[in-house]
């Protein structure tokens, strides 16, 4: 089977460097710093950068308070060029942040150049949201009055991201927001803060182009869990965007909930595909290949269950087994490289440890073995996984962070349609069938549960036109397309009175 090299070298830590410099991140904030970065490529450490204090924390919410105040009252549409900026200073930098986003995550370059593609894309969106914030004028019962809703700025908007889309959720929550006129203060992930001070770099260039923004208007607090409970629990944090783990969704939903915080959660997902009788095989195949095995199973959105009819499995199936045993895994920046590293060692042993759960089912477990002689002895390159499972059970219930794909046989859609809806997450989900009734039962009322229902194609690689999220476990939080943008905003309900008259509602009176 097909594997490339990845060797540990000082080679790759003078590269880092040189794509920090270029894209203008001062070297203190990367060198002699508490927290070691390690690129997944080689394992080997790739920069230290340093810890913010939680007072440190406590003064950047309060700069970015400051700058809400004063960003609220500056017209949506002038908000609107800052993010148009962004997008122009994006737009250069995207190769060096792609590549940097390939060596710090380490997917392969056009997952990397693609996940700086969807920040342009957020940004685009967002300058256009920036004359639309619409609200409603409504129908009033009483004579001489008009009502209607007006959406204002919310206030500090705190964002948690998680490593493996480490650039691109920032931007679908402060594009958006800043349009909407919040300031944002951002928690990444302590896996991936390099690409996290690229970003910040390239937004200071926005800023400065733009002129009169107030500072503080954009704040990156470098750190770990504990920073990040510093924006979950301070009050001056109007709505708070995290994204990662139901584990994480569940400490921090109700710490929000507790001081009735606006919460926008995007947790776990584990996402399923239905392969009916009549589907385009060929089509499915492909479908199924990148959406289980792209970014070696670290989406969110990641197909980790596949229920295929009876009457195809037993050709469908095989083919597949083909497509993982070849898919060539290795140095995701070597040309043909499909799948690349795990994140780390616990990402690894998590993975070893579905696989054996699903062994003491009597599984036939083809593949997630690691592959020898990639990177170095703290870098984990694995061989996708393919579990034929005899029952929807054990470990498919739960999301492993790793690519594993479980198989089941399936006789009706109902049956199917029902495991789809039997676990605890609901994010993506999607079918492959040309019948259309097939189609149609799936993404109706009583189809799938997900936030995100598809026909024809995999479960990953949503776009930001749509609103993105899910159901249950998931979190419930929406984010980028459609109306999403109300989440960063308040709505304020209007009545007013144009006559002479003071007729009440509902026919009550009371003449004084
Ligand atoms: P993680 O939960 O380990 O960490 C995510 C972020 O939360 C990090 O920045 C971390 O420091 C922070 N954090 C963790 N516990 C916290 C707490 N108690 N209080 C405040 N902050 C806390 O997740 P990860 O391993 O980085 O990412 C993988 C997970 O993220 C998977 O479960 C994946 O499905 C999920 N994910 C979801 C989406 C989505 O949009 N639904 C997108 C990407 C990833």
């Amino acid at each position: 089977s097909a594997t490339s090299a990845a060797t540990p070298s000082s080679s790759l830590v003078t590269e880092v460097d040189q794509l920090l410099q270029r894209l203008g991140v001062p070297r203190t904030a990367y060198t002699g710093g508490d927290l070691p970065v390690r690129s997944p490529i080689t394992g080997e450490a790739i920069g230290a950068v340093r810890e913010v204090s939680a007072a440190d924390a406590s003064a950047a919410i309060a700069r970015a308070q400051a700058a809400f105040q004063a960003w609220r009252n500056v017209p949506a549409p002038r908000r609107g060029e800052l993010v148009r900026l962004l997008g122009e200073e994006l737009r250069a930098a995207k190769d060096d942040l792609g590549l940097l986003v390939t060596i710090e995550a380490g997917k392969i370059p056009s997952e990397g150049l693609g996940e700086v593609q969807e920040m342009i894309d957020i940004c685009d969106f967002a300058v256009g949201l920036s004359r639309q914030l619409y609200g409603l004028t409504i129908a009033t019962e009483r004579p001489g009055h008009r009502m209607m809703e007006t959406w204002h700025p919310l206030g500090v908007c705190g964002v948690i991201s998680a490593f493996n889309f480490p650039v691109a959720v920032w931007s679908w929550n402060a594009a958006l927001a800043l349009v909407c006129g919040d300031s944002v203060v951002w928690k990444p992930s302590e896996k991936t803060p390099l690409t996290a001070l690229a970003t910040h770099a390239i937004a200071q260039r926005a800023l400065a182009r733009f002129g009169d923004a107030p500072e503080g208007l954009l704040e990156l607090l470098i750190g770990q869990r504990g920073i990040g409970e510093v924006l979950v629990d301070d009050a001056r944090v109007a709505v708070l965007s995290a994204t990662g783990s139901t584990a994480m969704g569940r400490a921090v939903g109700p710490r929000l909930a507790a001081r009735f915080a606006r919460a926008i959660l995007e947790l776990g997902g584990n996402n399923a595909a239905i392969v009916a009788p009549t589907a385009d095989l060929d089509l499915a195949l492909r479908g199924i290949a990148f959406a289980a095995m792209g970014t070696a199973g670290q989406r969110c959105t990641t197909l980790r269950r596949l229920f295929v009819h009876d009457s195809i499995y037993d050709s469908l199936v095989p083919q597949l087994r083909k497509v993982y045993s070849n898919v060539q895994v290795g140095d995701p920046r070597t040309a043909g490289t499909l799948v690349g590293p795990l994140i780390d060692r616990g990402a690894y042993d998590g993975m070893q440890k579905a696989l054996d759960q699903a062994r003491a089912l009597d599984a036939k477990v083809h593949g997630g073995e690691r592959v020898p002689g990639l990177g170095g002895s703290d870098a984990y390159y694995v061989r996708p996984a393919l579990v034929e499972l005899q029952k929807h059970e054990g470990p498919a219930l739960h999301e492993t962070f790793a690519p594993i794909l479980y198989v089941v046989r399936y006789s009706t859609l109902d049956e199917a349609i029902a495991w789809n809806n039997a676990v605890g997450a609901g994010l993506s989900s999607s079918i492959f069938t040309l019948n259309v009734r097939e189609a149609e039962q799936f993404m109706s009322a009583a189809g799938s549960d997900c936030g995100i229902a598809n026909v024809n194609i995999g479960p990953s690689g949503a776009e930001i036109g749509g609103a993105f999220g899910g159901e249950k476990e998931t979190g419930g939080g929406r984010e980028a397309g459609s109306d999403s943008w109300k989440a960063y905003m308040r709505r304020a309900t209007n009545t007013i009175n144009y006559s002479t008259a003071l007729p009440l509602a509902q026919g009550v009176k009371f003449d004084v």
